[in-house]
């Protein structure tokens, strides 16, 4: 045992010594004076035994004899807490585990005691990684007691540890309830994590009620928006998809990115290449960044017109250079061909090299940088702070 815990306990225990003699004195009045040696005798020994045990390193007995020698009562049950929390801050978890359940069983505790007694129970399952016991005295207290937010929390963060998205939901609502703030944002997204659950089996109107109820509570719900426009289109309402893809802009322009691709395949399907060319030749004007530029360029350079795909591009650099948009230039000027064609394979090679190292999508909260869209940040855990870079030096 360190020494710090050792002290710890030590000075825990003086009090208990002292408490055992008031004790004594309170409960052995009236009794016989022989009764009353005897008893004071026990206590006096069951702490000695209890700090030899410290001294040799036994704390598991130290704590059997402490557990047996302190009676619990109004004067001692903040001792039984403060040891318990002790040893749970040092992360000997399964040693507060034994102190709250021994303060549970006994008898005699008021209902407020029982009350916090129960939920320090439940903190030490939850540190324990025991979620399932964690979670059964949680909603006991729920069910028990006026609503604690704290124990709302813990229930919700075991839920999404156990990916129960339905029962997330239901607290996430109760959060919510109480006024909980910032609880928006989560609640929809687990809204988008049932719904894309649902999606599965195949539940098409129960994930659009869902999505839809996600966008009530949080209208800022990229996600929503982005799953809303996913049933739609395999659904073949193309008309319905694009109004949520056009609705991203509108939410966070910086997932204008995110929308292109799905953006054409639904003019295209719809057999409206004139109105995609308005459509991102408007968002282009509205300046939602350079991978809008090479969208309209790609598009113009697949329907033949290479001139115009590097004239947008010209236009597009000479306002904000950047290398995605460097890299496309060159690949239409050799496509087209020029004069010195080695030198531009080398540049070409050069920047495309770059374009390809780079990193797609960055936390605007911690910073953490991935390759794939994460709605949850990998790194701090937040909710939709993962975001499309658009581009490496642009923007
Ligand atoms: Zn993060």
């Amino acid at each position: 045992m360190s020494p710090d815990i050792l002290f710890a306990l030590a000075v825990t225990l003086i009090p208990v010594a002292a408490m055992s003699g008031w004790y004594y004195r309170g409960h052995a009045r009236g009794k016989s004076q022989s009764s009353r040696e005897r008893l004071q005798g026990q206590l006096a020994r069951n702490y000695l035994d209890g700090l030899r045990f410290l001294l040799d390193d036994k704390p598991d007995r130290a704590i059997e004899t402490f557990l047996r020698t302190l009676e619990v009562d109004e004067d001692t049950i903040e001792t039984h807490f403060a040891l318990a929390n002790l040893f749970r801050r040092r992360g000997e978890v399964s040693r507060a585990i034994r102190i709250h359940q021994n303060l549970i069983s006994r008898a005699g505790l008021s209902t407020e005691q029982r009350i916090t007694a129960v939920r320090e129970l439940a903190i030490d399952y939850y540190r324990a990684g025991l979620l399932d016991r964690a979670e059964v005295l949680f909603r006991e207290l729920l069910d028990t007691g006026p609503r604690h937010n704290e124990d709302l929390k813990y229930l919700l963060d075991i839920y999404r540890q156990e990916r129960d998205w339905d029962k997330a939901v239901e607290i996430a609502g109760l959060l919510q309830q109480a006024r909980v703030s910032g609880m928006e944002r989560e609640h929809a997204h687990l809204l988008c994590e049932q719904a894309a659950e649902g999606g599965v089996d195949g539940a098409l109107h129960d994930a659009r009620d869902l999505l839809e109820q996600a966008l009530i509570i949080d209208h800022r719900c990229v996600r929503a928006r982005l799953m809303l426009a996913g049933l739609e289109r395999n659904a073949g309402q193309y008309r319905r998809a694009i109004r949520h893809l056009e609705q991203v802009v509108t939410q966070d322009r910086a997932f204008v990115p995110e929308i292109l691709e799905p953006l054409v395949a639904c003019y295209q399907a719809l057999g409206r290449t004139d109105e995609l060319h308005a459509y991102l030749a408007e968002l282009a004007r509205m300046r939602t960044g350079t991978s809008t530029v090479l969208k309209l360029a790609e598009l113009e350079a697949d329907a033949g017109q290479v001139d115009g795909a590097i004239r947008l591009l010209l236009t597009e650099l000479r306002d904000r250079p950047s290398l995605q948009g460097l890299d496309r230039l060159v690949s239409y000027l050799l496509l087209q061909g020029t004069n010195d064609d080695a030198a531009l394979s080398q540049v070409r090679e050069f920047t495309h090299r770059l374009v390809a190292t780079g990193t797609t999508y960055r936390c605007q909260q911690c910073g953490f940088e991935a390759h794939s869209l994460h709605w949850q940040c990998p790194g701090c855990k937040a909710w939709s702070t993962v975001k499309p870079v658009d581009d490496k030096t642009g923007d």
